[in-house]
């Protein structure tokens, strides 16, 4: 047994993880822009304590900065026109809404000057309610069903993301139908898939999204699957062929895998439009721009990878003499992701001796060494965020409800569902005196956390508090007891 490592790093840490100087002090780059901590020592987020929202809300609870969620949309539409101005008058930034999506949302979105990304039946609803312009809607999904073509082609979308020959069929077969023309994008998959700091170049693609632009295609004529569909769309009467999208990850950090996949594309854009001569005037280049959701996520600016993908849209089109078309990209958690923490309350705490080898500078190296892991349960779990039992994805966490001078302590931040794999924060140093009834706060769970939340164990999904200019409203009511009984039919 060995405790005297409490205060220093624990081995049983992973590498990246760095024991805090400050257990008290916030990352700025993983919290909301008015996200603070008083004098006294509580989180507050616009000048309200996390104790007033406990009071007023309960936990657990969705607290999302409004202000910080304009910020960052207005902040990628304003450096992505920038950028782009002299290339092609700027670029439409479609919020991606399987991120977070409510009609307050929605409408923020669409009074900072976005539009918006849709992916089925449900989201074109919200858009619907919150009185979204149909030109400023798209719709994206792999398997659309004919009810879902047609309530875009009511509401008159901009853009139908079309993701397969099968559905562009369809597409053109309903639109026909109905003695109308369906404004299409064909979505595409460049070979370029990007996760965090590395990108992968393949030929060939093996995923449910898009059509191949390689030649692994059954047609006869040896036409990729994209080549396929450019030729189907044009020769359709009831299909407007507006132009190319490819999304090539998430959490992507670094500008390479962009500018790679907009000079793929606009390659074949080019040589599409020579071969069937036609005109393609839009591209889109998908979302997928990193966050910080630990202290080691570094992200750059929205200006700084902009001015990137522009410098390779502007040269691959200068190479290749042709104007570019209009550039638009699909930007989710970079917008959504930092606006929000997540409150819980602390339950049970115990913790465990875990054996490891000893460090390689402590004596005997062939000795076993146990050191202490902490388990702080909280009142939520995998149902209000899958993300780390999906993904393995980190997060960390802070103790809200007052600053504490307690020694860090490696802990284990779990939910309180019947699976030992309801992780929250897998690894974070949190103080030793952590206690029952403590708020915790976990940073950057505004995207694919409530967007993903279940009803796992007949947990109530939280709700989602939106505060802005020192008050708290309710955005998305947290469900109640009633809601979980009223679907179920009884005997
Ligand atoms: N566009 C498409 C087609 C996507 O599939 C996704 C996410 O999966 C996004 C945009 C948004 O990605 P992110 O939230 O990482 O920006």
């Amino acid at each position: 047994m060995n405790d005297s490592h409490k205060g220093a790093a624990s081995p049983l840490a992973p590498e990246w993880l760095a024991v805090p100087e400050d257990l008290n002090a916030l990352t700025p780059s993983m919290w909301a822009e008015d996200v603070f901590r008083t004098s006294a020592g509580q989180l507050t987020i616009d000048g309200i304590s996390v104790a007033e929202l406990k009071e007023q809300f309960g936990t657990p609870l969705f607290v999302m900065s409004e202000a910080d969620f304009r910020t960052r949309a207005r902040g990628f539409k304003d450096a992505f026109d920038d950028a782009f101005a002299d290339i092609c008058g700027g670029v439409d930034v479609y919020y991606a809404g399987k991120s977070f999506l409510c009609t307050a949302v929605a409408t923020w979105v669409a009074e900072e000057g976005l539009r918006l990304d849709t992916c089925s039946g449900g989201e074109l609803a919200v858009a619907a309610r919150a009185g979204i312009a149909g030109a400023h809607l798209g719709l994206h999904g792999n398997n659309k069903s004919d009810a879902e073509i047609r309530r875009a082609l009511d509401m008159q979308v901009g853009r139908i993301v079309v993701d397969s020959l099968d559905e562009l069929d369809r597409v053109a077969k309903i639109a026909s139908g109905r003695g109308e023309t369906a404004k299409v994008m064909l979505r595409l998959t460049p070979g370029v898939h990007a996760h965090t700091h590395e990108f992968i170049a393949t030929a060939h693609e093996d995923q449910k999204f898009g059509l191949s632009m390689a030649g692994d295609t059954t047609d006869e004529a040896g036409l990729s699957a994209a080549e396929e569909a450019v030729a189907a769309a044009t020769a359709y009467h009831s299909i407007e062929l507006l132009g190319l999208h490819c999304h090539i990850g998430s959490q992507i950090f670094e500008p390479d895998g962009f500018a790679l996949a907009a000079e793929k594309l606009l390659t074949f854009l080019d040589a599409m439009q020579r071969k069937y001569s036609i005109v393609l005037p839009e591209l889109d280049l998908g979302g997928g721009y990193g966050i910080a959701y630990t202290p080691v996520d570094t992200p750059r600016p929205p200006a700084e990878i902009a001015q990137a993908m522009a410098a390779v849209v502007r040269s691959t089109c200068a190479k290749l003499g042709i104007d570019s078309p209009r550039i638009s990209i699909e930007p989710g958690r970079a917008i959504v992701g930092s606006t929000t923490f997540t409150l819980y309350e602390v339950g049970t705490l115990k913790t465990v001796r875990v054996d490891t080898p000893a460090p390689a500078d402590a004596g005997d190296a062939d000795d076993n060494v146990t050191y202490p892991r902490r388990y702080v349960s909280v009142d939520g779990g995998m149902s209000d965020n899958a993300r780390p039992v999906l993904y393995d994805a980190d997060y960390s966490a802070v103790v809200a409800s007052r600053a504490s001078a307690a020694a860090p302590q490696l802990s284990r931040v779990v939910g309180k569902h019947c699976e030992s794999g309801d992780i929250v924060v897998r690894d974070v140093y949190l103080p030793e005196d952590v206690a029952a009834g403590d708020l915790l706060a976990v940073p950057g769970t505004g995207a694919y956390c409530w967007a993903l939340s279940s009803n796992y164990n007949y947990l109530a999904r939280p709700g989602v508090v939106a505060v802005r200019d020192g008050s708290a409203r309710l955005i998305v009511r947290g469900e109640t007891e009633e809601d979980l009984l009223n679907r179920d039919m009884g005997v």
